[in-house]
């Protein structure tokens, strides 16, 4: 059964080294975290599961990583530094600042249920720097709020230098940073995250058939490669749109407090290389622009056989990586009632996913014979190339299992006085906790084939 509560996971992440809380030691930073030895495979896997399926399991997507902080005018003309604002109210019972368009009820407190609240007042969401040799206060740089902007404004450099006819498409995974009112949910909504995101450029007659394609393939993402039971996703078509959107829609995760949002699907129309582009008066715009006069480059795109020239629209896919290991995280924890008093915590991640693919427990510690033969084990493992695998030299076996469960370590081989006698190896499957006694020649194999499951 995945985790009840949010609780279990943050418990177990600051366990077993997933996550902490960022600058802990002085009490901490709201919205920010940080990522331990295990918290930063499973994000890498997650990354590498996103990136496969993006662009090495297609011809049309081309990667890209663009800088965090940016010149302020990119954020002028996509319009967040004008109106990059939620409405903000303040409880004037309980003092609980809220974003009115996430509230429950807008005329109640989330936190107290007081009907006392104020008129809701803007708030600027972006991160503003002061960089440079004069650093005198003024802002003149922003920290991204999303990888999105960063991604139009290289449009023409990278279809100049990797030619695609439309449809095409510019992946990126990189940090956002949001001053967020109320971080909350653990790594749910923080103010400096992650997204991978995905902006498709295509032919404006054709963004109904691709903004259904790229709904119909992401949730498939969900549920094929992360693994995550279809009932536990659904989407949520915004009713509200954004000014700029066509259409949009939330996909959602059950989470243990209800349904929420882990990923979005936007028909963006040509608002955003609209808003980029030099000369947009020669362009007929569908989207409601700001007038732009310090763009230096064309953001358009010349059809070889109609000899059209005309801004792309764009059917964005945004998700949250953070959001994705939290979801991967509840859906994978069960806690196991052993029977005479004793249970177990197990992540049943998918093998491939697991932080560490495998670890070598020499059955008693600091035997020169048992060590020296799992370091051999280790680096034939290692040779795999197949992720993070562990020696635990610590002799306590009943203290490495469980480790290695709560991590979700696929499986664990265990070198005793048997293995210097006949060659073989005790292997325990964490999900089963099934014991099987094989060749020490064969656990590369099996290993491999578990991985691969
Ligand atoms: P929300 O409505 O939850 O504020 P959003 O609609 O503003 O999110 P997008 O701008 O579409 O989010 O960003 C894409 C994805 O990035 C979201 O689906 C979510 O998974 C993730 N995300 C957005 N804001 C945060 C945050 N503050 N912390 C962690 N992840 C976030």
């Amino acid at each position: 059964m995945p985790a009840k509560t949010v609780n279990d996971i943050v418990a177990l992440c600051k366990r077993r080294g997933f996550i902490f809380t960022g600058s802990e030691i002085y009490g901490g930073l709201g919205g920010a975290y940080d990522y331990g030895p295990y918290g930063v495979e499973l994000m890498k896997n997650i990354r590498n599961a996103w990136w496969n399926a993006m662009i090495y399991s297609r011809n049309d997507i081309e990667g890209l990583d663009a800088a965090l902080i940016s010149n302020r005018l990119l954020w002028k003309y996509s319009g967040h530094e004008g109106c990059f604002s939620d409405p903000l109210v303040e409880c004037k019972k309980c003092g609980a600042r809220m974003r009115q368009d996430k509230m429950k009820d807008p005329t109640k407190c989330d936190n107290c249920g007081s009907t006392e609240i104020t008129a809701p007042r803007e708030y600027q969401l972006m991160m503003g720097l002061s960089i440079g040799a004069i650093a005198d206060g003024e802002i003149n740089a922003y920290l991204r709020p999303e990888t999105a902007t960063t991604t139009y404004v290289n449009f023409k450099n990278v279809l100049d230098a990797k030619p695609h006819k439309l449809p095409f498409g510019i992946a990126q995974i990189g940090k956002a940073f949001r001053n967020e009112i109320s971080p909350r949910g653990f790594v749910f909504r923080m103010r400096e995250f992650e997204q991978a995101e995905m902006q498709y450029f295509i032919n404006p007659k054709d963004d109904e058939k691709y903004y259904e394609y790229w709904k119909a393939t992401r949730l498939g993402w969900w549920v094929n490669v992360l693994g995550i039971p279809q009932e536990k996703l659904r989407f949520l078509p915004h009713v509200k749109l954004a000014h700029y959107a066509k259409a949009a829609v939330d996909i959602e995760y059950a989470f243990p407090d209800g349904f929420d949002e882990v990923e979005g699907v936007h028909n963006r129309q040509d608002f955003d290389l609209g808003s980029h582009t030099k000369d947009q008066d020669s362009f007929k715009l569908s989207a409601k622009v700001l007038d732009n006069k310090d763009s230096t480059t064309k953001l358009s795109y010349s059809d070889a056989q109609t000899g059209e020239n005309f801004i792309p629209y764009v059917i964005e896919t945004a998700m949250g990586v953070n959001r994705a290991m939290l979801a991967v995280m509840i859906e994978a924890y069960n806690e196991e009632d052993l029977g005479e008093g004793k249970s177990r915590i197990v992540l049943k991640l998918k093998p491939w996913l697991s932080p560490v693919k495998a670890a070598v427990i020499p059955l008693v510690r600091n035997v020169p014979e048992l060590v020296d033969l799992s370091n051999q084990i280790v680096e034939d493992l290692r040779k795999l190339n197949i992720g993070r695998i562990e020696l635990e030299n610590s002799g306590n076996i009943g203290k490495n299992y469980r480790r290695h469960d709560e991590i979700g370590t696929p499986v664990c081989i265990t070198v005793d006085h048997q293995t210097l006698e006949d060659g073989t190896v005790t292997l325990r499957h964490r999900d089963t906790m099934e014991q099987e006694r094989i060749k020490t020649t064969d656990v590369v194999k099996k290993v491999l084939e578990i991985i691969n499951q």
